[in-house]
């Protein structure tokens, strides 16, 4: 058994923003993750970070204003003031700790223009911001001597009496299982993007912390707020940033015009994310697509630009789709992106179960709302990432360990023999249900959805809970089964799609990126709040909270 004051899961940005601001508080801190810290899914954050920075003119009023607006008001007023407040400050300590931000012909940080803001307040490192900033935390929290368990695996949190104590973790090179004790855990396991197919996200993005914090009663909020981003990479859907149109770039449809200045004449292609993947899937229902896409022209660039600006989408689209962006249109559609939704926590981490913490995509702090502006997330991971790790490190001074012992882990390693137990006569390997699950969320929650389509979705998902009961594992090996971690990895992805289907019934408007077919228009009177689920023995139980409005009144949203 291993014992630490604050243990973190997950080593994206969020995970290891609470680590060091943690340790930098004196406490003794660990960090857990599957995978090697600088494979997080924050590696292939491409287009930047958002900050109003006063001495350039901008305000962080007009930055919140414009998060309000994007999350079609359903984000919280107060949480997101705190973030926009902070943002500036955070900025700067990253180029401080050594992030090398692109910058302007004055020697100026530079900035890019980004959807759904009036302002171009995007900080960027070319198209790699997020490794660049990845790779700096990494140093920093190696410099600070922060625990790291390294590609090992959580199984389940531990809970007595009613707090989160701790946590039970494979170590996935022997396959040996430990308990690590734990005075606060702080949830920063990221996103769930695969349990749609296809993703913008990396396989490794399957809902485990979302999963691991429901299954011992943590509320999950705003599931039903999926965001389609606007521009991925036609069969792959590899992501290309939003960058691309923030430094120009154009949308066209079959028959060579820029639709969207039917859809914004304003905003034109930065218009919100919802809104611009809602017009390029019209666009294509109504015949003006090629293939099931539209275009994204990158040609009047010019070749210098793109060289030092956009040089990964331009080795993407030759790579995944043979497509030479100098001298050709890609073809994009619009798809899953992000979750908006998770774990329920308020501005320092907190949930309402005690002991746990959650930051970042996991978590659902409630800035982004019905739909995230781009280049808010990396700023949501390093400002609330910072700020649970001050507040549990402060916590922890008066608290002591639980009693546990390497046996509190005996039923998880009973559980998994179980699993590898399961005879192969009937079964079906994990890879099947996986792609079952992803193609029915893609086709009844995407862009547009309806009543008929989300009852098929949950049902789905039903009949998959059901399959997996017999799942076959092939490997019965202890090192590195990666079968047996992709078979765990489908139970969080399972709960996690069954919290987004059964909240999109539930929201009867529409919303941000969840527009229903039936129920097209927003409903203030009836839906300005937002809609949680829980874990209980009678199955998920639906509760509700209201949006907090601090200045901004909800108002008609166009761009
Ligand atoms: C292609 C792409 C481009 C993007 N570009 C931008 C952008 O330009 N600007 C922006 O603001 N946002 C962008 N986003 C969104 C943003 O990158 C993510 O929301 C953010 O990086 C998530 O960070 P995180 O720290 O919450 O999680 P992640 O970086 O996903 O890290 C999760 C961590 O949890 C660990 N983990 C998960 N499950 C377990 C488990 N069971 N056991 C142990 N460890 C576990 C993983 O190993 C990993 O270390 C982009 C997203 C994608 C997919």
């Amino acid at each position: 058994m291993f014992d630490h004051d604050v243990l973190i899961i997950g080593a994206g940005l969020a995970g290891m923003r609470a680590a060091l601001s943690a340790r930098q508080a004196g406490a003794d801190v660990a960090v857990v993750t599957k995978v090697h810290p600088v494979r997080s899914h924050s590696n292939a954050a491409q287009g930047g970070i958002n900050a109003a920075l006063s001495d350039r003119g901008d305000d962080w009023h007009d930055h919140a204003y414009d998060t309000v607006k994007g999350s079609d008001f359903l984000g919280d007023q107060d949480a997101i003031e705190v973030m926009c407040r902070e943002a500036g400050d955070e900025v700067i300590a990253m180029e401080h700790y050594g992030v090398t931000f692109n910058r302007d012909e004055e020697g100026k940080l530079g900035t890019r223009a980004f959807g759904g803001q009036r302002q171009a307040r995007t900080f960027f490192v070319a198209d790699f911001t997020g490794q660049a900033l990845l790779h700096v935390l990494y140093e920093q929290i190696m410099k600070e001597g922060v625990r790291i368990y390294e590609e090992w695996f959580v199984l389940r949190l531990i809970v007595e009496d009613g707090k989160c104590v701790g946590a039970v973790v494979m170590e996935i090179r022997s396959g040996e299982i430990h308990v690590i004790r734990a005075k606060a855990v702080i949830m920063a396991a990221g996103g769930l993007g695969r349990v749609f197919e296809p993703s913008t996200n990396a396989l490794i993005c399957t809902g485990d912390g979302t999963g691991l914090a429901y299954q011992i009663g943590a509320p999950v909020m705003d599931m039903e707020m999926v965001q389609y981003h606007p521009t991925t990479l036609k069969g792959s859907g590899v992501l290309i940033t939003e960058g691309a149109r923030g430094d120009g770039a154009y949308l066209l449809n079959s028959e060579g015009d820029r639709f969207m200045k039917t859809y914004a004449p304003n905003m034109m292609e930065l218009a919100s994310r919802d809104v611009v993947s809602r017009s390029e899937q019209t666009e294509i229902d109504e015949g003006r697509g090629i293939d099931g896409c539209v275009l994204l022209d990158c040609r009047h660039l010019g070749e210098r630009m793109i060289r030092e600006r956009l040089s990964q989408i331009a080795e993407i689209a030759k790579d995944f789709a043979n497509v030479d962006i100098f001298t050709e249109p890609i073809p994009i559609q619009p798809g899953m992106h992000y979750a908006m939704g998770g774990i329920k926590a308020d501005v320092d981490g907190l949930t309402p179960v005690p002991g746990l913490y959650a930051a970042g995509e996991v978590a659902c702090v409630s800035v982004h709302g019905g739909n995230r502006l781009g280049a808010n997330s990396l700023l949501d991971t390093l400002v609330f990432g910072r700020r649970s790790g001050v507040h549990a490190a402060d916590a922890v001074k008066s608290v002591s360990h639980a009693n546990l012992s390497d046996a509190s882990a005996d039923e998880d390693r009973n559980r998994l023999q179980g699993l590898l137990d399961n005879p192969e006569d009937g079964g079906e390997m994990f890879g099947a249900l996986r792609h079952d699950l992803g193609q029915s969320m893609d086709k009844n929650l995407a862009v547009y959805r309806h009543q008929a389509g989300m009852e098929e979705a949950v049902e789905k998902i039903r009949e998959v809970r059901e399959r997996y009961r017999s799942v076959y594992v092939a490997d019965k090996g202890k090192t590195f089964n990666t079968n047996l971690i992709f078979t765990l990895e489908l139970e969080f992805m399972v709960d996690s799609a069954e919290t987004i289907a059964l909240s999109g019934l539930e929201r009867t408007e529409s919303r941000g990126a969840h527009t229903r077919t039936d129920h097209p228009d927003r409903d203030d009177e009836n839906w300005l709040k937002h809609v949680l689920v829980k874990k209980t023995d009678d199955g998920p139980q639906i509760d509700y909270l209201p949006v907090v409005i601090t200045e901004w009144q909800p108002e008609v949203r166009s761009y």
